[in-house]
């Protein structure tokens, strides 16, 4: 027996078929049985579809985060459904609000929790740049503390622009070398932070 619907009075037969797009096959040759390609590539490309963001949300800008985690703009389609509230299970701290100074070190822990790869997103005016509140008590920009990988902008950033910073996360994370987390100039930009 078919199930009620109760909270769709009109709803839409899903179109499985034409609607599904596989992630792009990274460069390399083909041939009759035989693909070949760099390991960075094969890496690259399932990180970047299975993110695992650490949502660091304090104020507004985390509401446009709950929006976009929701249905309508659903941040799952990137393969970053699974969610983590525990530092040392994600690989993308997402940093969306007023930062005071005071929660400046607790941003620093829970970044130094996270295992290598990690990468950081700092979502809206108020984590990129201290916002509008250029006050003694707010950091102007969680860059003060730990590296950032990309900015996204907007005071709030709509969910659209959330997505966009993501998949500038995804752009990074897929041509990212297998070897830059050993590399001197990696190293060098973690002891910039007094990061060892
Ligand atoms: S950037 Fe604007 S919307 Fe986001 S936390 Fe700051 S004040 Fe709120």
């Amino acid at each position: 027996m078919a199930r009620p619907v109760r909270f769709n009075v009109h709803p839409i037969g899903a179109d499985v078929k034409d609607n599904i797009t596989y992630a792009a096959a990274p460069e390399g040759f083909a041939g009759d049985g035989f693909f070949t390609t760099s390991l960075s590539s094969v890496v690259g490309l399932a990180r970047k579809n299975s993110l695992w963001p650490m949502p660091f949300a304090t104020s507004c800008c985390g509401i446009e985060f709950m929006a976009t985690m929701a249905s309508h703009y659903d941040l799952a389609r990137f393969g970053a459904e699974r969610l983590g509230f525990s530092p040392r299970q994600c690989d993308l701290l997402m940093v969306m609000g007023t930062i005071a100074k005071k929660m400046g070190p607790i941003v620093k822990q829970v970044y130094l929790q996270m295992a290598e790869p990690r990468w950081v997103m700092a979502v809206g005016a108020c984590a990129s740049s201290g916002g509008i509140f250029d006050t003694y008590s707010v950091l102007q920009g969680i860059d003060q503390v730990v590296p950032v990988d990309v900015y996204v902008p907007g005071c709030p950033p709509r969910p659209e622009a959330i997505l966009d910073g993501f998949m500038r996360i995804q752009d990074l994370v897929g041509q990212e070398s297998v070897r830059r987390r050993n590399s001197d100039e990696y190293k060098g930009l973690l002891n910039s932070y007094g990061i060892q």
